[in-house]
């Protein structure tokens, strides 16, 4: 089997995956700042780093997986001037800062659980590590890679760079380009240059969130929590760190300088960024006016939506395109997933019931023995569990390991559909059939089967559905189509069996 490979953006190509202290992995994705309710671009890159976290652990790691909460409201815009996003919703809504912290943490906890991801290993907030932030600012000014000016610290970039840093390496920016770029901003003449980047920003009067420091009021720069956070849970250098590709620069550019500059190395040995959800080519963002609510999308009520999409259907469409590629949001291609998850959600719940050796009358029930296994199916099978491995192992592809669970899904409708035996395929191989499809789909995947909640009513109403059948009283059998229909489901009738399946 092929190793697992990752792309590394700051090496610009896949590497071999080798921890630092096998089996452990520590991994940092940057969280979401807590001001608002997160949009459907923001869940691809949650998305993507709970894939990554669910193949290392399925694949034997023990991951420490540390993703952090925003809740010191950095300021808008990418300056160092401007209102606090957190403290500008407080003062609108007339409520405390920390509600509003809690209101979108609620919110944000709520969306993550409704697509299936599962919860980081330890989720620190930027307020709670108010001591380690201050603390890293003095370090950075012992070693004179830092200068205070006017209540504000800023790191110095040409210091950093003249004793060996590399600040533009992660992100390929050239510092002269940068420059150029660089506007006129605020607050730029308290800067030695306009590349430095604030590390603990002077409190102006009307700024709510604000904490006592050496240099006055005052309140940390964004980069900075992420340094403190990822080092002091992960070790100051640690293997993996995550986001979407929009943090490349500044943020995470500033995470390796900030780091090298406290320890005298990098702070990372991996960094992966993960691609924008795009709306006609444009980022989905809330400032562009693009972006949809993950309740918008379920409900169907936004003027972009065609129809309600559930959260399985959309985690199937992201992870059909791999993490580094944009993903454009269409509904052709939300209603095309929305087939082709239920497809293997049907494939999910038949698998599930099947047995090499059950009772009679069960689907996929076979009696072992006659027929001599048929080797080319049993190939089959076994080369696309194979190569499931195969696309995880090279940088998470899973588009290419969907296509091998409908390979696998084609053998399951074969015997539930009594079109091959079990026997045919021999009791290693079904049983291969059988684990690999459930645990890539669901423990790999994070796709839950949804909406069977009431499946004892179900089965009640199909035996109902069997006995008016038998006795033609067709009105009452239509009234169950009907009822199955409704929730999004089918009544199967089949020469063996009648059974219901999710509406495809
Ligand atoms: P923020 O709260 O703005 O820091 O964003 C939280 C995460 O969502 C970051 O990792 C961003 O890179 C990511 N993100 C923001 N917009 C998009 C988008 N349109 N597509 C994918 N990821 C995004
Ligand atoms: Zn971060």
């Amino acid at each position: 089997m092929q190793p697992l490979h990752l792309y590394n953006t700051l090496a610009r190509k896949k590497q071999l995956f080798e921890p630092l202290s096998p089996p452990y992995v520590g991994m940092y994705v940057c969280g979401p700042t807590v001001y608002n309710y997160v949009h459907l671009g923001n869940v691809r890159t949650f998305l993507t780093f709970d894939t990554l976290y669910r193949y290392l652990t399925f694949i034997g790691y023990k991951v420490r997986y540390v993703r952090n909460l925003t809740d010191v409201g950095h300021l808008v815009g990418d300056g160092d001037e401007g209102e606090d996003k957190i403290g500008r919703m407080a003062k609108l809504e007339k409520v405390e800062p920390m509600e509003i912290v809690q209101r979108f943490t609620n919110d944000f906890h709520t969306v993550m659980t409704q697509f299936n991801t599962l919860p980081p290993s330890i989720e620190p907030t930027a307020t709670g590590h108010m001591v380690e932030q201050i603390e890293a600012v003095q370090a950075l000014l012992t070693k004179g890679l830092a200068y205070e000016s006017n209540g504000s610290v800023y790191f110095d970039i040409d210091t950093y760079n003249q004793r060996g840093g590399n600040y533009g390496k992660l992100s390929g920016r050239i510092l002269e380009d940068l420059l150029n770029e660089t506007r006129e901003l605020d607050g730029q003449s308290e800067k030695r240059s306009p590349l430095d980047f604030a590390i603990w920003k002077r409190a102006a009067p009307e700024h709510i969130m604000r904490w006592n420091s050496p240099w006055g009021e005052g309140f940390p720069g964004w980069h900075l929590e992420c340094t403190c956070m990822s080092t002091k849970y992960l070790g100051k250098q640690f293997d993996i760190h995550g986001g979407g590709m929009d943090l490349k620069f500044p943020h995470h550019e500033c995470e390796i300088a900030q780091g090298d500059g406290l320890t005298g190395h990098d702070p990372v040995r991996y960094w992966m960024h993960s691609n924008m959800l795009t709306v006609n080519g444009q980022k989905m963002s809330k400032s562009l006016g693009n972006s949809f609510l993950p309740s918008e999308l379920f409900a169907g009520s936004h003027y972009l939506l065609e129809q309600a999409y559930s959260p399985m259907t959309v985690r199937f469409f992201m992870l059909q395109s791999h993490y580094r590629s944009t993903l454009d949001f269409s509904n052709d291609a939300l209603k095309a997933a929305q087939k082709g998850y239920r497809r293997l959600a049907n494939g999910l719940r038949i698998i599930k019931m099947m047995t090499y050796q059950a009772g009679e009358g069960e689907p996929g029930v076979d009696s072992p023995s006659v027929d001599s296994p048929d080797e080319t199916k049993q190939q089959d099978i076994r080369q696309a569990v194979q190569q499931f491995y195969d696309a995880m192992n090279d940088d998470l592809n899973t588009a290419v390991g969907i296509a091998q669970l409908f390979t696998l899904l084609k053998y399951i409708n074969m015997l539930y559909l009594q079109q091959l035996q079990a026997s045919a395929l021999g009791e290693d191989v079904f049983n291969l059939l059988k684990e690999s499809f459930v645990t890539f789909m669901q423990d790999v995947l994070g796709l839950k089967e949804e909406g069977t909640s009431n499946q004892p009513v179900l089965e009640g109403l199909l035996t109902l559905y069997r006995e008016y059948k038998e006795q033609r009283q067709y009105d009452k059998v239509d009234q169950i189509r009907s009822y199955f229909k409704a929730q999004g489901l089918a009544i199967k009738d089949m020469k063996h069996q009648i059974d219901w399946a999710y509406e495809e």
